[in-house]
């Protein structure tokens, strides 16, 4: 299965100071059904089955659309520089 997207990997994907929030994965309650990787629009999730979620920051938007699509709601998105 491919991602919807692919991420710019030229310093012009990188994020900004802009992003106000960033998502954080619950792992404990994460069920690894891959969705926020499959709609993540900078494709910045890594996720296989029986992985560990990850998400690479450098290019994450903070867009929020993994959490919103967790059915677990196992992504919290966190004002930047809490975590
Ligand atoms: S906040 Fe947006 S860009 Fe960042 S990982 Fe989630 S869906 Fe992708
Ligand atoms: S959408 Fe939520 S439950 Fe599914 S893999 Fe991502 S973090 Fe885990």
């Amino acid at each position: 299965m491919l991602p919807i997207s692919t991420p710019s990997t030229a310093s012009a994907g990188v994020t900004g100071t802009w992003r106000t929030y960033k998502p954080v994965v619950n792992l404990q309650k994460c069920i690894d059904c891959g969705l926020c990787w499959l709609y993540c629009p900078e494709s910045v999730i890594d996720w296989e089955k029986g992985q560990k979620v990850t998400i690479d920051y450098t290019f994450c938007k903070g867009c929020g659309i993994c959490a919103d699509v967790c059915p677990v709601k196992a992504i919290d998105m966190v004002p930047e520089g809490e975590l």
